[in-house]
């Protein structure tokens, strides 16, 4: 298409022309001056009266253009904006439609955001809608966190901007929930520690039988306490390297040989079965992949019925993984706390877990340890006949390739 100025310019160069054809026709010099004169003037005025095509285009026109622009702008943001005239929403975005309802374009504010906070603040006209955001609960689900921000334009409209921050307030409330378990975990033992010193410093340990069974209290406690501490103390460790892939090649057959004859002291010893068949080797954290298995085969042995055989296996999955699996014969977990194990202190029963040494730690270990190892974690139970839980890895060659 040609644009305006340069029709405008053919349309002058056609005018001149025609004026020089005529004044050729009609043949006399004077008749020839008037006319190329007249089309010189009807010339140049079709293209002053167009005015420059580079100057900029008069302040009503860029208004008519922005609107379409600002309306753009707002959509390609992936979080609810709305554009607000005094009380009036004329612009929301996508996303703000999807959250708020298609219908609010048009609506006063007070409809839109339902929620009286945001409302007061967009309709003081005294508040410095610049200032810090403000926090709302209750838009779209209710478990949603979301920060409003209002910002006034030069020409008095406000954008309000509202980003979902469901994601950090729940990771902000894990971190103290997990903060105040972790103290009262360690409390515990503490307590009990202080309080049978004190008892043997008011002369209780003079007694030679009760001095034993305090020590031997004592001494249960603060191995506790050391527990406690070390799985808290692995678990920052694993979370640390969470993005390092394992380096080293290994074979997971040898390393379940090894764990195996490390627990060759424990009580349940001999009802531990192996079943490994020869698989391919895996990119693997040795501490870690170790801490797992005595994790989960410690399980196996600590909930499964004394007597009845906790096994080990392993074998290949597909061309691309390994599987190994732990089986006990035990009580099982009730379906409905299955989704919670491996949250940090997750335990069914407590005083159980507690009473057989229990940290409350070894499934979230074993879940970050997977997770590090791009590996997949499956707990399945049934009360009354027993427990399995798998873990499956990606053989070396599959890591390499991807
Ligand atoms: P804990 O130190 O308490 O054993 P874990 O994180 O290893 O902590 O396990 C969390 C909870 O899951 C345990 O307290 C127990 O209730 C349950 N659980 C784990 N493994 C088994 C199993 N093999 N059989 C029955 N319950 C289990």
């Amino acid at each position: 298409m040609l644009s305006a100025a340069r029709t405008r310019l053919i349309l002058a160069i056609g005018v001149a022309a025609l004026a020089a054809l005529v004044g050729l026709l009609l043949g006399t010099e004077l008749q020839v001056g008037l006319v190329m004169l007249v089309g010189a003037i009807a010339a140049v005025l079709i293209v002053a009266i167009g005015g420059d095509p580079a100057a900029p285009p008069p302040a009503d026109a860029l208004a008519t253009e922005q609107e379409p622009a600002l309306g753009e702008v707002i959509e390609a943001i992936a979080e609810p904006v709305l554009v607000i005239a005094t009380t009036r929403v004329i612009a929301a975005n996508a996303a703000a439609r999807a959250l708020l309802g298609a219908h609010i374009l048009g609506e006063d504010v007070r409809l839109a955001i339902r929620h009286p906070a945001a409302a007061e603040r967009l309709l003081d006209p005294a508040e410095d809608h610049s200032a810090a955001p403000i926090h709302l609960v209750g838009l779209g689900t209710r478990e949603q966190r979301w920060e409003m921000r209002v910002r006034t334009l030069e020409t008095s409209e406000r954008v309000v901007h509202l980003v979902d921050r469901t994601g950090s307030y729940q990771a902000d409330r894990m971190r103290v929930d997990f903060v105040a378990n972790a103290s009262h975990e360690l409390r515990t033992p503490l307590a009990s520690l202080l309080g049978y010193v004190e008892t043997l410093a008011d002369g209780a340990g003079e007694e030679p039988e009760i001095r034993a069974r305090f020590l031997k209290i004592m001494h249960d406690e603060a191995r506790r306490m050391d527990r406690l501490i070390s799985d808290l103390i692995s678990l920052s460790r694993i979370e640390a390297e969470k993005y390092r892939t394992p380096a080293e090649s290994m074979s997971l057959g040898e390393l379940i040989a090894q764990v195996c004859s490390e627990l060759a002291g424990s009580p349940r010893a001999a009802d531990l079965v192996t079943e490994i068949e020869a698989v391919p080797p895996v990119r693997g954290d040795r501490t870690q992949l170790s801490q797992l298995l005595h994790n989960l085969i410690g399980n196996a042995m600590k909930y499964g019925r004394a007597g009845t055989p906790v096994t080990v296996s392993l074998r290949s999955e597909g061309d691309t993984m390994v599987r190994f699996a732990v089986t006990d014969q035990g009580e099982g977990i009730p379906a409905e706390h299955i989704p919670r194990l491996t949250e940090r202190f997750y335990r069914v029963d407590s005083g159980r877990s507690r009473s057989l040494g229990g940290t409350g730690l070894g499934l979230a270990i074993v879940k970050h340890v997977v997770e590090r190892h791009r590996g997949r974690l499956d707990i399945a139970s049934q009360v009354g006949i027993g427990t399995t839980v798998t873990v499956r890895l990606p053989i070396e060659q599959s890591v390499i390739k991807s």
